[in-house]
């Protein structure tokens, strides 16, 4: 009888004690590890890997191992074959079946329970915000009514659910202003997110100095410290968040302080191309290797949220400068050179990518958004 043992690698395994546990001695091992320089792998093995054994048992009840599987995922590894006393190799890949899959959430107190409402994989989400980073301050912008849809991939293989994929197309209604990103793959191969007009998503500037998702989920921006909201006198714009949460670089730039500063405490200051500048005040250490001279790129943390000099809870204090002039940074950024747009000779492969997909996603949201809308009977 022939049968398939199927162990998954969990940590503190090694390959010897694998063997063992199906029957096969470390001279086995030895053999299929020099049968090849692929078997090489097979000194590499890490937790969630798995391990396929079959083992035809003779009349003596001996066994040798006729082919051994290992997967580093469903998609990807190594089937080596008992082929005259040495293991023949070959390589494993698997392409996943893609099932588009739409979903549709409102916000009643944050996007993260949104999300979680209407079982909106949390990776998804994420990418839906880091999306639109661009365009909404994920933090002060959303209102409960605002209203969000997804198009991404679910990856199958053989009829079983391996994981997420990419965001195909996907809207945010934020306070009645909607925004629509759909995915294109340009003519250098590389994948990014555009309007319906072909203008990227990516812009020089976050919105949002501060990560909605690394913000502890039961703390509620909208529902705290309101008054922290609006931009003072001091012309800055105040974040209130817990302590230690991460603060990132919102463009790409230099560091030109990361010192204390009377009243702002610790501060960063990050200067960036054009004539603009960032100021992170307040924080309760900055991030590793962040000084002076520093080069960081948007998103990076630069540091994290605190109380330092005159503050009287956790908050970030952000201020955005241009020529040396304090602006507001929640309306200068709409005034700055539109973001790149995709090439007018790419323009053909852009609509043909994305056309029908933009359609299809449209349909679903209007079936979707008229179905929601109806009155109800009672
Ligand atoms: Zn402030």
């Amino acid at each position: 009888m022939t049968l398939w043992r199927n162990i998954e690698v969990k940590s503190g395994d090694n390959l010897s004690a694998i063997f063992s546990k199906v029957g096969l001695s470390d001279q086995d091992l030895f053999r299929v590890l020099n049968s090849s320089d692929e078997a090489k792998v097979l000194n590499q093995v890490y937790p969630g890997y798995q391990l396929d054994f079959l083992i035809p048992v003779n009349v003596d009840g001996d066994g040798e191992l006729e082919q051994l599987r290992l997967l580093k995922s469903p998609l990807e590894g190594f089937l080596f074959t008992l082929n005259n006393n040495n293991y023949d190799v070959e390589s494993i890949l698997n392409f996943p079946q893609l099932r588009p899959t739409f979903k549709v959430g409102t916000i009643a107190d944050s996007l993260f329970m949104a999300g979680q409402r209407e079982q909106i994989p949390a990776v998804t989400i994420m990418e839906m915000a880091n999306i639109f980073g661009g365009v909404i301050d994920f933090i002060l912008d959303p209102r409960a009514g605002d209203d969000f849809s997804i198009l991404y991939d679910e990856k199958y293989l053989d009829g079983e659910f391996i994981g997420h994929g990419d965001i195909l197309a996907t809207q945010y209604t934020n306070q009645g202003k909607t925004f629509t990103a759909v995915r294109y793959i340009d003519e250098e191969g590389e994948a990014g997110y555009y309007n319906a007009e072909g203008e990227s998503m990516r812009k020089a500037f976050l919105r949002s100095p501060l990560d909605v998702f690394r913000i502890s989920s039961n703390f509620n921006p909208s529902r705290r410290h309101p008054i922290l909201n609006t931009i003072r006198a001091h012309k800055g714009t105040d974040y209130a968040a817990p302590r230690g949460t991460p603060i990132r670089a919102t463009s790409d730039g230099q560091v030109t302080r990361a010192s204390r500063n009377g009243s702002f405490g610790n501060l960063v200051i990050v200067k960036h191309a054009g004539g603009f500048e960032t100021k992170y005040a307040h924080l309760s250490k900055y991030a590793n290797g962040v000084k002076k001279g520093k080069r960081v790129r948007q998103g990076d943390i630069i540091g994290y949220v605190g109380t330092t000099g005159s503050a009287t809870g956790p908050h970030l204090h952000y201020e955005f400068l241009m020529g040396g002039v304090h602006q507001n940074p929640r309306t200068i950024i709409d005034k700055l050179p539109k973001a790149k747009s995709i090439d007018p000779a790419e323009m053909d492969s852009f609509h043909t990518q994305t056309v029908d997909l933009l359609k299809r996603f449209s349909d679903m949201n209007s079936t979707t958004f008229i179905t929601l809308n109806q009155p109800s009977a009672d």
